[in-house]
């Protein structure tokens, strides 16, 4: 059990200059909050630029992070619309950060599903076994 005396929270707005202190501060996720522990220097970047730093942490480039978080985790279509315009449908449902990177604008929707093997596995994934 550690000891959450010197853990200073940085939506409280303390100063972040205590060497060897931990903050914690909570970033947006695709399910909701995530609490992040920080050394000083940690600290330092995250106040600089949160959404940057949260990007980061989650390994996505900062556009990843926010159609993530924004999208509630749902992967979006890579094709295009008859009308030239991004096709906004789902590839699957909700999915942690790793796998969103996969699939955001890499892998296709039903109704412009075409290959396969782009799609994630777990679509449809009810076992739909067909004995041929
Ligand atoms: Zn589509």
């Amino acid at each position: 059990m550690t000891s959450k005396s010197n853990i200073v929270r940085i939506e409280d707005h303390k100063q972040i200059n205590e060497p060897g202190g931990t903050f914690l501060t909570n970033v947006r996720s695709a399910t909701g909050g995530h609490d992040l522990f920080l050394s000083m220097d940690e600290g330092r970047v995250y106040d600089a630029n949160p959404d940057a730093f949260a990007a980061a942490h989650f390994g996505l480039t900062l556009e990843q992070y926010r159609d993530w978080v924004h999208g509630e985790g749902v992967p979006k279509c890579s094709a295009t619309t008859k009308r030239g315009t991004l096709c906004n449908a789902a590839v699957c449902q909700s999915v942690d950060a790793d796998k969103f990177k996969q699939l955001h604008r890499k892998g296709l929707c039903h109704a412009h599903r075409e290959d396969i093997a782009l799609v994630a596995t777990r679509i449809g994934s009810a076992d739909r076994t067909m004995n041929a």
